[in-house]
């Protein structure tokens, strides 16, 4: 079954003029845009989106880095979207992603990691309202 999941490509892939290249590497892993936006995340989103994170030592970085400049929300639409997606861009440490995944071509470090992908169906529909209102997205199958 098609379903959804939130892309986030985060201020490091935008200060390095890389949004072209990533979405070109989605795009060319199949998945369909059904919204793409960019935006300046102010602290109270920043740590609202990652809330779950609140207690982490690394939290405060999170927040720093993640409001330090544009971020480009996407709503991506393939089978398996957020398993999938997960697979596309590696794991969370680019030391330890693997060979040709997104994280592991573009990103420093465990932080600024170019990329952000949703790790459940459930926190994909709320990461999603998060950043669109249904307005501004097409439906799942809208390319057809
Ligand atoms: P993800 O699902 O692969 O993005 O990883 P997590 O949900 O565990 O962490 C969210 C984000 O917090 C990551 O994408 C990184 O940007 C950041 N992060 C995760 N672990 C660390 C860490 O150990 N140190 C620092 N500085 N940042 C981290």
């Amino acid at each position: 079954m098609k379903n959804r999941t939130l892309a986030i490509l985060k201020p490091d892939c935008t200060r390095k003029q890389l949004v072209g290249k990533v979405i070109s590497h989605i795009q060319g892993a199949g998945f369909k845009i059904l919204g793409l936006k960019m935006v300046r995340l102010n602290n109270e989103s920043a740590k609202g989106f990652y809330e779950v994170h609140k207690e982490r030592p690394f939290f405060n970085d999170l927040i720093k880095y993640m409001t330090s400049g544009p971020c480009v929300p996407i709503v991506l639409e393939k089978e398996n979207a957020v398993e999938e997606f997960r697979r596309l861009i590696g794991a969370t440490d680019p030391a330890k992603a693997d060979e040709g995944t997104i994280r592991k071509l573009y990103a420093e470090n465990i932080q600024e990691n170019i990329v952000h992908g949703s790790d459940s169906d459930e926190n994909a529909e709320k990461e999603i309202a998060h950043f669109f209102s249904r307005k501004e997205l097409l439906e799942i199958n809208g390319w057809k």
